[in-house]
Parts: structure tokens; sequence; C-alpha cells
């Protein structure tokens, strides 16, 4: 099972490390991804899984959305305040042949895009926070965003290990709380520096919590360990509800061209099949 656990370290900053190993591998095999598109989802999950747990009510949910300008051009994650977590990626298929190693994928999201954070707490309209993208490795630019939108400092690290499919993914994100004294501050600011072998130690036997303590001098305090999971929501219902908002006369066009309908849920790839007598019946029902 993939976890995220968060810690506090000295009195005011805050971790979350996330082990999203098996919820990637799960991911990956649904949308059938080559290794750099792996690579994007698995960042992208991985991060929303981690954002998930800054949600602070039952109802909540998070999206991230990884807006590209080469190969790939959406990653899309969404989580709710459970754990469960779905996303789908533009372009499966994205290859970088120069790359001998998926640790950068720059080239691949492209720069000039931007970056989107969207909470939905129930409220009329969904808070959505924009920010562009400077690096396309998703882990800094989220860092950036909550740097510069929220005036967070944020340190974040996101991967994965390869070898022939993923053998390890996760991340971590640190954050400096607003009471955090002049020496948590430089612990943060030298912990930045050193997140970059997360993935290393994640795949290596370390305990989350001896992972956490070598990235600090100050005392580190385990709060919390949550279980997250790759799960879709869709349902026939559900699909066949999107199905008809292309209105009665669309739907008739479909049955007396195609006589059936065929759609796929993108975030979990399960096709839903409607016939022509469940098409003549959705129109019924549009126009009654
Ligand atoms: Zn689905």
């Amino acid at each position: 099972m993939s976890k995220i656990y968060s810690a506090i370290v000295g009195k005011n900053i805050r971790v979350y490390l996330g082990d999203t190993t098996d919820l990637v591998q799960k991911a990956v095999g649904l949308h059938h991804t080559s290794n750099v598109s792996s690579e994007a989802l698995a960042r992208t999950l991985t991060a929303t899984c981690i954002l998930g747990k800054l949600l602070k009510n039952k109802k909540d949910v998070l999206t991230l959305k990884v807006g590209g300008t080469n190969q790939i051009k959406t990653v899309l994650a969404t989580t709710d305040f459970t754990g469960r977590v779905k996303g789908y990626i533009s372009n499966t298929q994205a290859d970088i042949p120069y790359l001998t190693s998926t640790e950068k994928i720059h080239d691949a999201i492209g720069l000039g895009g931007n970056i989107s954070i969207i909470r939905d707490f129930g409220l009329k309209e969904p808070y959505v926070g924009i920010s562009h993208m400077v690096s396309a490795e998703i882990d800094q630019d989220i860092a950036f965003y909550y740097k510069n939108s929220e005036q967070q400092p944020t340190a974040m690290k996101l991967g994965t290990k390869m070898d022939d499919g993923i053998t390890c993914a996760g991340g971590i994100l640190i954050q400096p709380m607003p009471d955090a004294t002049k020496d948590e501050l430089e612990a943060f600011k030298a912990s930045e520096k050193k997140i970059g072998d997360v993935i290393e130690k994640l795949a290596s036997d370390m305990s989350p919590e001896d992972i956490i303590k070598s990235y600090f001098d100050l005392e580190v305090t385990m709060t919390g360990e949550f279980d997250v999971d790759f799960e879709c929501d869709c349902s026939r219902d559900r699909i066949a509800r999107a199905l008809m908002t292309v209105g009665p006369e669309e739907l008739k066009e479909i049955i007396s061209v195609d006589k059936q309908a065929e759609l796929k849920c993108h975030f979990c790839n399960t096709s839903y099949h409607f016939t022509e007598t469940d098409l003549i019946e959705m129109v019924k029902a549009l126009e009654s």
C-alpha cells in the first residue's frame, strides 16, 4: 500500500514524505505509458497525494494540472481527503530519444506552460491557483507556485526509479510554518539542497523517519501515516450522463451513423459500451 508520512521538524517545519510506488505502478499499468510519460504521470500523482494532505475538510478535493507546451500537453490528477487519487496524461507515449534517463523531463513537457492547483472546498466556485512553470520538472514548479502565489516557502522533490518498469516512486514536501525561527528557516534552506536523493533513500531500506532525519539537524517528530491509492470513481451512470450532455440531436446523429457508442474513462481507461437501444432511451429521456 502506498503511504504518505507526516512529520514536524523542530517545532515549525512540516514535512510530508510519500512512498507511492504501488499506486504509480497501478496507474502506469492502466495507461500503458512510455518511460517519460510514466515519470510525468508519477510525479503528478505523487504531488497530488502529498498536497491532498494539506486539505482540511472531508469534502475537499484537490486537482493538480500540468499544462505543457511540447510532447506532453496535459497531466492531471485529482484527490480527495481520504487519499483516493486518479489521474491521466494526454500523451501516453512521450519519448525524448536523446535522454538516457527520466531524471529530467522538462523537454517532454516544454517551458512556457502553466501549473494549476485547484482546490474545491464545496463552495460555489473552486479556488484556482495558477503559475507559469519555471523548470517543467513539476516539483520545482509546485515549490515556485507556493513561494510566489501563496507566500509559502516550499521545497519539493518528486521522482521514480525505473528498471524495466517502476521499482520505486515517491517524493517529499517541506514547508516552514509562519512561526518558524531563524534556526528553523536555516534548517529548511539547508534541507532544500539535500533532498535530491530522496528516491534513492526511499528505494533503500531506510525508514521514513530516518530519511527525514537525514535532511535535518533538528529534532524530528513523526505525526502521521496515511494510506493513498489509485482509485477511479467512474461508473456507467456517470459516463452515460456525460454522453447525454451532447444533446438529443447529436445523439440521433450517433444512432443513425454508428448505431452504438463506446466511451472510455480517461482516468482509468475503462470502456463503456452503449447500444442503439441505450441511445434511443437517452434521447427519450432528454426530450421528455
Ligand atoms: Zn474511470
